[in-house]
């Protein structure tokens, strides 16, 4: 009997994962992981994500092994790895766990399209989201635009319960063909190495994933409408980077929050739908990091414009905002002189983390106060984030923009300080990433609130008025 291949990509767990559950039932498996930066259009990983994926390939290596599986490691484009090693060990099969990007799909499609050929058998299966962003569509057969109408007909669906961890079945007798070592990816950061935070926070892999969501279900959940606007406490359930790998299934966390829901557990339900759109969002319009879903934003005369932007505009035009890099880097390094935005970018910086309610104010802060192109920050958190995803990530910063999907209307300018006093009112959150507040060392206010909102607003007009 053949022996065949998994191929892990953003699923890097054992546990409810059906191709894994297909190969291993197929007999002899070997599981393959391949780190492409060279495929076109697949975006390399920032430096936060690079060190998770470190981490997390460590502790599937130690799951797979139980399983009697051995964990491949290859750098390359995919295509060519994955023949490679299909052909070096004369495996009979091939499975894997869809993914969503345009990118990648075409990718796998090219896969698929030689391994038929080459006789091979390849199954692929729904793991990674709770709907297949082909399969829901609205009544005249289109991509959802709004959240709540695509969340009603996705949450109405029945999900199948997560898939238990195969048993350990043949091991794999068979020799290895030539692999790399992780080490010699250099994921980690060595010079200088920044990443004692994300240590000190994060564990990363399935095994702390289940405990975070057990830990969660049993205590912050019951809480969760209320808890989830506070970063001064541990109220929202930091599942994303574990979900943003596959470390976790999202049939997992929707089963663990039970069947009876409370009214915290439906939010928090509706959280994971968010997710949902956002990868249904990202599927239909794959340039969402570098294009304005709606096109009237492509005139919005940023003070400082995005660097991959498609459409004219009459980009640096926005008076008042000369200034506009070192206004990127004040933002950046958290010395805007206002604290929650600070705050937020510090413990960004520290722990590859930022509470929602926080990016939802400092992504406000740079697009409408600074006017500097929602792309900048995008581009930013994709470096910083440890759950740093190419659909939530955009789409998140194109709803805050005002230019993305269900958006938030640009109108709406977040005021950072009002943020602040209603949500960590003690200001336990601010002491906490900024021990200077208060002090003549931290920062003046780098730009006038009022000046700037209405400044955004006039921006905002201009753009509504061209034709
Ligand atoms: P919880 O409140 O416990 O939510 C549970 C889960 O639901 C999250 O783990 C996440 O998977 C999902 N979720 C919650 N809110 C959203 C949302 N608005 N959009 C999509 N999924 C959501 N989330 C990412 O996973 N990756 C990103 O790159 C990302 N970038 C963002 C950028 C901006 C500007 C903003 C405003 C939000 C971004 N988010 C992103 C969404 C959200 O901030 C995080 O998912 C959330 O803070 C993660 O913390 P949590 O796990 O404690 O969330």
């Amino acid at each position: 009997m053949k022996p065949s291949i998994v191929w892990f990509r953003d699923d890097l767990r054992v546990a409810d994962n059906p191709a894994l559950r297909a190969a291993v039932d197929d007999g002899a498996a070997v599981a393959l992981y391949v780190l492409d930066e060279e495929s076109p259009g697949i975006r390399p990983h920032g430096g936060a994500a690079r060190w998770w994926l470190h981490h997390s390939l460590t502790a599937l290596r130690e799951d797979l092994d139980k399983l009697g599986v051995p964990l491949l490691l290859r750098r390359g484009p995919a295509a060519d790895v994955v023949r490679e090693t299909t052909t070096a060990i004369g495996a009979g099969g091939l499975y894997w766990n869809r993914r969503y990007g345009s990118a990648e799909r075409t990718v796998d499609a090219g896969i698929k399209a030689w391994a038929g050929d080459a006789g091979l058998h390849v199954s692929s299966f729904q793991a990674s989201l709770l709907h297949e962003p082909w399969e829901v569509t609205t009544k005249t057969g289109g991509q959802y635009k709004v959240f709540t109408p695509f969340w009603r007909t996705v949450s109405a669906q029945d999900f199948r319960a997560p898939l238990a961890v195969p048993e350990a079945g043949h091991g794999f007798s068979g020799k290895l063909p030539a692999h790399d070592h992780l080490e010699s990816w250099q994921l980690l950061p060595t010079t200088p190495d920044w990443s004692g935070g994300l240590a000190e926070l994060w564990t990363p892999g399935a095994a702390a994933g289940h405990k975070r969501l057990a830990t969660f279900v049993a205590g912050g959940l019951s809480n969760y409408s209320e808890g989830r606007n506070r970063p001064d406490t541990d109220g929202s359930s930091c599942l994303s980077p574990y979900l943003r790998w596959g470390e976790l299934s999202p049939f997992e966390v929707w089963h663990a929050l039970g069947s009876k829901r409370s009214e915290s557990a439906s939010i928090y339900a509706s959280e994971l739908g968010w997710r949902e759109f956002c990868w249904h969002q990202y599927f239909h319009n794959p340039s969402l990091a570098t294009a304005n879903l709606r096109p009237e934003f492509d005139r919005f005369p940023w003070a400082w414009p995005g660097t991959n932007h498609n459409g004219s505009s009459n980009n640096g035009k926005h008076p008042g905002h000369e200034s506009a890099p070192e206004e990127l880097r004040a933002w950046q390094q958290g010395r805007t002189g206002f604290p929650m935005v600070d705050a937020g970018q510090r413990q960004l910086w520290q722990t590859g983390w930022m509470h929602n309610r926080v990016r939802m104010v400092a992504a406000s802060f740079l697009v409408k106060n600074l006017g500097i192109h929602w792309q900048l920050g995008e581009q930013w958190f994709w470096d910083t984030l440890v759950d740093a995803d190419p659909a939530s990530n955009p789409a998140n910063w194109q709803w805050v923009a005002g230019s993305g999907a269900d958006a938030s209307p640009f109108f709406r300018i977040f005021n950072p300080e009002a943020q602040r006093v209603k949500f960590d009112p003690q200001g336990k959150y601010v002491a906490h990433w900024i021990p200077e507040f208060g002090t003549p060392d931290y920062p003046e206010e780098i730009v006038d609130l009022k000046t700037t909102r209405a400044e955004a607003l006039e921006a905002y007009k201009e753009m509504r008025e061209v034709h």
